[in-house]
């Protein structure tokens, strides 16, 4: 026998049983995205490199250590599998005029890319839902983002997740914060760690970042962001809280809160949950009015989030009210060549009626097949025989609750079981 291939590492098949909660999953956020008036965009995977060195930052763990960077044999050009999509999304609307009738609210879901070490809920290749709002310079559309995230959540049965809310303040007071920040830390640079001090000149926010126990005290003391900040980027924060308040929103105000990408400006967020151990944030975004810009479109003002759908499928898992997989409402049982092709057509009919039936194409004994579609989770076994044939009619049992079988016309049982009728 040849070897076995495998899949590449932390990039995983998902199979049928996971699938189809995927499927339950991507059909409420295709109506929940609707619901707001995001239109979706198609983006190709790969990307020139280029995209995501001037979009996510140079400087920034992606861009550093986690892209799938490669030469094209064929061209020499080099390209990337996409870390994340607002960088291709915007660069898409700028190469298609998308902003030139008024500013878009789009939406993208998708596989993403990033060379990690693969663990619970961090994966080589995983998958996001995002949105981004092209145009927008309003807090309203901030708030709109955090208030839809929240509805998705209660729509998928999600309780656990808690909001972290911070403004980075216009590129202005960003700018001058980082200065101070850098002097703070080079007066304690002794105590800074290796990544601390590599990023004190290139991207020092990230530093309050950090993971590192050792530096907790340092980042608690660091100067706040909020204490550079000019009256525009202060009053466009109250803006969004304002709003999230009257919305019944429920937040919590995280000074630290950076973000691994620098387009950031403005509002920044994450929604994070405990129970997920260390892969805490399920979703994360914010606005970045200068990339628009930066990747060589008409200056525009953005924001935008992307929720890891992976770790949004473990949390409406372990849900406690969490639906279980789709099961089929029927499973349909027949025996003889004959019954067969009835059993087919009547298989047909049922699907007519609205009906999910999984056709029975074993073969097997009556026995096996009865285990099958106790199997298959369906909530009934309809049942073809000879007898049934001869009387063009179908046998009905019920299979998730006590009742007795009957027999009746196809049509019926379909009534019967949409009802959920059978005694
Ligand atoms: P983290 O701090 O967990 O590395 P991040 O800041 O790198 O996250 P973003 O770039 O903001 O993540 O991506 C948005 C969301 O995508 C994250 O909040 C997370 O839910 C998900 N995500 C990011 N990287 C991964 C990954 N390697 N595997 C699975 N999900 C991921
Ligand atoms: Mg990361």
């Amino acid at each position: 026998m040849a070897s076995k291939i495998q899949a590449v590492r932390g990039m995983n098949d998902i199979l049928p049983e996971q699938a189809q909660l995927w499927e339950r999953f991507e059909d409420t956020v295709r109506d929940w995205l609707r619901a707001y008036g995001y239109r979706p965009i198609r983006m190709p995977i790969l990307e020139r490199t280029e995209l995501f060195v001037r979009s996510i930052g140079a400087v920034t763990d992606i861009v550093e250590k986690e892209m799938y960077t490669f030469v094209d044999q064929l061209n020499g050009e080099s390209l990337t599998l996409r870390p994340e999509a607002t960088a291709s999304c915007v660069r898409a609307a700028i190469e298609h005029n998308l902003l030139y009738p008024g500013p878009q609210r789009l939406c993208y879901a998708g596989p993403m890319f990033r060379h990690e070490r693969p663990q619970k809920g961090r994966y080589r290749q995983f998958h996001q839902v995002g949105v981004e709002a092209l145009g927008y310079a309003g807090p309203d559309i901030d708030a709109e983002h955090i208030v839809m995230c929240a509805r998705l959540w209660r729509a998928l049965g999600i309780g656990d997740v808690e909001l972290e809310l911070n403004t980075l303040g216009s590129n202005e007071s960003r700018r001058r914060y980082r200065a101070r920040l850098i002097k703070h830390l080079e007066q304690h640079a002794a105590i800074l760690d290796e990544d601390a001090r590599r990023r004190l000149h290139t991207n020092p926010l990230r530093v309050l970042d950090s993971k590192n126990p050792e530096l907790k005290e340092l980042i608690e003391n660091a100067p706040r962001m909020t204490d550079e900040m000019d009256a525009a980027s202060l009053q466009h924060f109250e803006g969004v809280q304002s709003l999230l308040r009257e919305a019944g929103i429920a937040y919590r105000l995280n000074p630290r809160l950076v973000r691994g990408l620098d387009y950031y400006n403005f509002t920044v967020y994450e929604w994070v949950t405990g129970s997920l151990g260390a892969q805490g944030t399920v979703c994360a975004g914010g606005r970045y009015d200068g990339l628009i810009e930066q990747i060589g479109g008409k200056p525009a003002p953005a924001c935008g989030f992307a929720m890891g759908v992976e770790r949004v499928l473990e949390l409406m898992q372990s849900a406690p009210h969490a639906a279980g997989t789709a099961a089929p409402d029927v499973y349909l049982v027949h025996q003889g060549e004959t019954a067969g092709h009835f059993a087919f057509r009547s298989a047909e009919q049922l699907r007519d009626h609205g009906l999910t039936v999984v056709f029975d194409c074993s073969g097997g004994s009556f026995k096996s097949q009865m285990k099958k579609a106790d199997a298959s989770g369906a909530r009934y076994a309809v049942i073809i025989g000879d007898d049934e044939m001869q009387a063009q009619q179908v046998s009905i049992k019920p299979l998730r609750e006590a009742g007795e079988q009957r027999c009746c016309a196809v049509a019926q049982a379909a009534a019967l079981i949409k009802l959920n009728g059978v005694e």
